[in-house]
């Protein structure tokens, strides 16, 4: 029955849920298990005009696996930023359903892995009869915010009742103490229980229980207090992070999955530069700033006189075309390398690269922590409010600059993780660097939880074809 197992896997069409959902691919057809893996047509075309990962998965796995391409119902034209993320979530949730009824029901599968807030997956799951597993690719602090949204607007704590935004939050267990108002994922500010997102994240939060089982891209030392709270609403959570470094332990060699070119120029650069001397900077993939914004980081970090490497996503500063201080270029020209999108994993394990500014996006976390990396935060949306919050406060592994964007904090926090308290900031590092590699390992949490799921999988009873 366990080789014929065939799992559908369905990611947010976004970087980081594609990232870590093609590494759960990888290591489910790894041990003989069929994947086949929905992604929009605007991904796919992304996605392979990108990266190798489709020739590296077929040439490795064969017909185990497949993409399967979908319309996202969007017109091609669409800009399909972070500004409307509400409108490709609609779309997608509008006519994914159908399509993949369709194509699903005449396929023998076994179960389905759908990101958490794509709720749409339970009516198809139980209109084919199949098990439905929830992975949600966010962290479980974020995933842990959303599922007491509920009990936040019954007790009165959202909508927030004023603008102190330094109010402690008392109605998620687990998390007091830790949580002010600033840290509740960034749609909680202006909460509108109206709102087609919001709305969503309700249904996730009603629906994701009564799901078969929970998977996260988390290790049991790192999220341990919220294990046990989340354990209670979720009894079969399979804690499988962190994922790249899993699958590292699995696969002689991995794949890129991304959907911008990588400029490999940076790694040359980075040989160049001495031990832990540099700064990398990014917002990963769907952040956005204004030039202001940018210039201040940029400033910053030439003022902290440290080295850094900078990426500056193509779209992702709006205005920046002309009027950049020469003093800026002059100063990136001596200790500063500038790129439109690197291989990051690469650069962040790199051993020029002492510590990392970054926007706090989880799968970045992820990395910079089995890297032993420090951080300096600047959170833009979403779940980088909460994360960036246990970055600074629980794991204390770096500095949370949420809210501000100026230089002169930008100078002094990076001066601090990169100098002044870089010793303290790398033990720590260190320290989870080593547990989650642990994790990861032979015996590790981590690696038994995989074991775990891949046996439930095949384990499960073959559902029949519905004509
Ligand atoms: N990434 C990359 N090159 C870059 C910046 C980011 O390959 O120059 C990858 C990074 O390794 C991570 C993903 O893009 O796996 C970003 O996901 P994350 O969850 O950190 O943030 P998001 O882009 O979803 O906001």
């Amino acid at each position: 029955m366990g080789a014929h197992s065939h799992v559908l896997i369905f990611p947010l069409p976004l970087q980081g849920p594609i990232n870590s959902m093609l590494k759960l691919a990888e290591m489910l057809c790894l041990r003989q298990i069929k994947v086949t893996f929905i992604i929009t047509q605007h991904i796919q075309r992304r996605l392979f005009d990108s990266s190798t990962i489709q020739t590296y998965m077929t040439t490795k796995y064969g017909d185990a696996f497949s993409f399967q391409a979908i319309p996202d119902g969007l017109p091609e034209e669409h800009p399909r930023t972070i500004r409307e993320f509400s409108e490709l979530l609609g779309s997608l949730s509008a006519v994914a359903p159908l399509i993949l009824h369709q194509t699903v029901s005449v396929w023998e599968i076994s179960c389905i892995v759908a990101e958490g807030i794509l709720s749409f997956a339970t009516d198809i799951a139980t209109q084919i009869g199949v098990p439905l597993f929830y992975f949600d690719t966010c962290s479980a602090s974020a995933l842990w915010a959303i599922m007491c949204l509920p009990q936040l607007i019954q007790a009165g704590e959202l909508p927030f009742k004023d603008d102190n935004l330094d109010e402690i939050i008392r109605n998620a267990p687990g998390m007091e103490g830790v949580m002010r108002r600033r840290d509740l994922p960034s749609f909680c500010r202006d909460i509108n229980l109206e709102d087609l997102e919001v709305k969503l994240l309700l249904k996730q939060a009603r629906l994701m229980p009564l799901s078969q089982g929970i998977i996260l891209n988390t290790f049991h030392q790192l999220d341990a207090p919220l294990l046990s709270h989340m354990l209670k609403l979720f009894p079969n959570i399979y804690a499988i992070g962190p994922l790249h470094a899993l699958l590292q332990t699995q696969a002689s060699q991995n794949s890129s999955s991304s959907i911008l070119p990588e400029d490999m120029s940076c790694i040359s650069w980075l040989d160049k530069q001495p031990s832990q001397s540099v700064v990398y900077v990014s917002i990963g993939s769907l952040a956005l700033m204004t030039k202001d914004q940018f210039l201040e980081f940029w400033f910053g970090l030439v003022n902290s006189g440290m080295r850094f490497l900078l990426v500056q996503r193509p779209g992702s500063v709006a205005g920046l075309d002309d009027g950049i201080p020469v003093e800026l270029l002059e100063a990136t020209r001596e200790r500063g390398y500038v790129v439109s999108w690197v291989p990051q994993q690469e650069v962040l394990d790199h051993p020029a690269v002492g510590g990392f500014l970054s926007h706090c996006g989880w799968n970045s976390i992820l990395e910079s922590l089995v890297a032993g990396k420090p951080m300096i935060c600047w959170p833009h949306h979403f779940d980088q409010q909460v994360n960036s919050r246990y970055v600074g406060e629980v794991w204390k592994v770096g500095l949370d600059m949420k809210d501000s964007c100026d230089r002169v904090v930008v100078e002094k926090m990076v001066r601090e993780v990169m100098e002044l308290r870089k010793d303290e900031f790398l033990k720590r590092a260190r320290k989870l660097s080593e547990a989650a590699r642990g994790s990861v390992g032979e015996g590790g949490s981590s690696a038994k939880d995989l074991d775990r799921f891949i046996d439930d999988i095949k384990n499960m009873m073959f559902f029949p074809k519905q004509n």
